[in-house]
């Protein structure tokens, strides 16, 4: 599976004073047309961690089911706030279950 769709627009690594700081995009529907979305703190590697050590940290986060699902239909890694439940995501609930957003 290809992992770079999510990893870029969803995860980054920030230099601070006390390590790099890997966060994570959440997704959250403060009203269900209006989509909001903020960067959470998952862990902080020691500064001078290699690129293989950044790109592990960053990948561990897409099997983290506090912010990733996988939906049964599509069989497609999505960001915790684009599924429809545990197990669907919101196209394919929209495309062939027909939930309305
Ligand atoms: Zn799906």
């Amino acid at each position: 599976m290809n992992h770079d769709r999510l990893i870029q627009p969803f995860t980054r690594v920030k230099a601070r004073p006390d390590g790099l700081r890997v966060e994570c995009q959440v997704i959250s529907w403060p009203h269900p047309s209006r989509r909001s979305s903020r960067w959470k703190k998952v862990k902080t590697l020691p500064t001078g961690s290699t690129a293989e050590e950044i790109g592990a940290a960053r990948r561990l986060l897409l099997e983290d089911p506090r912010f990733f699902g996988v939906c049964q239909m599509c069989r497609e890694r999505q960001p915790e706030g684009w599924m429809d439940s545990e197990r669907v995501c919101q196209s394919c609930a929209e495309a062939k279950l027909g939930v309305v957003y």
